[in-house]
């Protein structure tokens, strides 16, 4: 893989809180248009990368890098320079916000804001933050809103939506943000079990379509699918990583190992 081919690198990242470190030096490389799963067990520091990967935490030390410019577009990510923030050196919250801006977090608990409809829910960010017209917003909105059968929901409130519902609200809001990358974090384990498919299946769209992922699952099934990677991580380290079909179905770590045979 050529460098400007990868959408996002990181390098050394850690993180700790008080006296538990979290992070502790890690490596991810997320080639334009694959999907990486980041898998293994609670606690292990799965959303703390996700987090800091979209300005939400500060880590302690090392860099990432996003949206590397040049590489051969899947045409569904806007080309724009990349931005490396160094976290050995001090970053300015101006630094944070564009990492921010880079890339679109669809969360487990959907997070949407309650007092606002569908419609206010996916163009906040866009016509607020990101300060483009509400016009070509709201036919964007609306179009990603059909797309995945919630049009008709537009002007409805969250708390009358299923789960499934809400959390396909999440990732039409992310994707109106135009982001680079798509950071999922354990999208479907709040929901029922007979609404996790139909996330899932908007999920595999967006991959099937060159959008460029990090996914936090246990769904094992639905990582193999989908995701070009799996990344496995205990402790804060990355143990083993691989293409999904040879970390899921031939894991050569014994941790590795133990926690897949858990799931199954
Ligand atoms: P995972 O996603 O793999 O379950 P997390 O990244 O959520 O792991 O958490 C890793 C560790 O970091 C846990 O011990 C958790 O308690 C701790 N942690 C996460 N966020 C915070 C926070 N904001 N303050 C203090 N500790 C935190």
């Amino acid at each position: 893989m050529s460098p400007t081919d990868s959408v996002l690198q990181v390098r050394g990242l850690s993180k700790s809180f008080g006296a538990n470190t979290v992070l502790r030096g890690i490596d991810l490389d997320v080639p334009r248009g694959k999907v990486v799963a980041l898998i293994g067990p609670s606690g292990s520091g799965k959303t703390t990368i996700l987090r800091s990967l979209n300005g939400l935490e500060l880590p302690d030390a090392g860099s990432v890098t996003v949206g590397a410019s040049g590489g051969t577009s899947t045409g569904v990510e806007p080309q724009r320079p990349s931005l490396t923030l160094d976290f050995d050196a001090k970053v300015s919250p101006k630094e944070v916000a564009a990492l921010r801006d880079r890339s679109a977090m669809v969360f487990q608990h959907y997070n949407l804001f309650p007092h606002m409809t569908v419609l206010q829910n996916v163009i906040e960010g866009p016509v607020r933050v990101q300060k483009r017209p509400r016009a070509e917003v709201v036919a964007e909105a609306d179009a990603l809103l059909k797309r995945v059968g919630l049009f008709e929901k537009r002007d409805s409130y969250p708390f009358e939506l299923s789960g499934g519902q809400q959390q396909r609200v999440g990732i039409v809001r992310a994707l109106a943000l135009k982001p680079q990358l798509l950071l999922f974090d354990e999208p479907t384990s709040a929901l029922d079990p007979e609404l996790v498919d139909d996330v899932l299946a908007v999920i595999k769209e967006l991959a099937d379509e060159g959008w460029t992922m990090v996914i936090v699952t246990h769904e094992l099934a639905f990582a193999r699918q989908t995701a070009d990677e799996v990344v496995f991580m205990d402790g804060g380290v990355v143990v083993e990583r691989g293409p999904a079909s040879q970390v899921l179905r031939k894991p050569q770590e014994e941790r590795t190992q133990q926690f897949i045979r858990r799931l199954l």
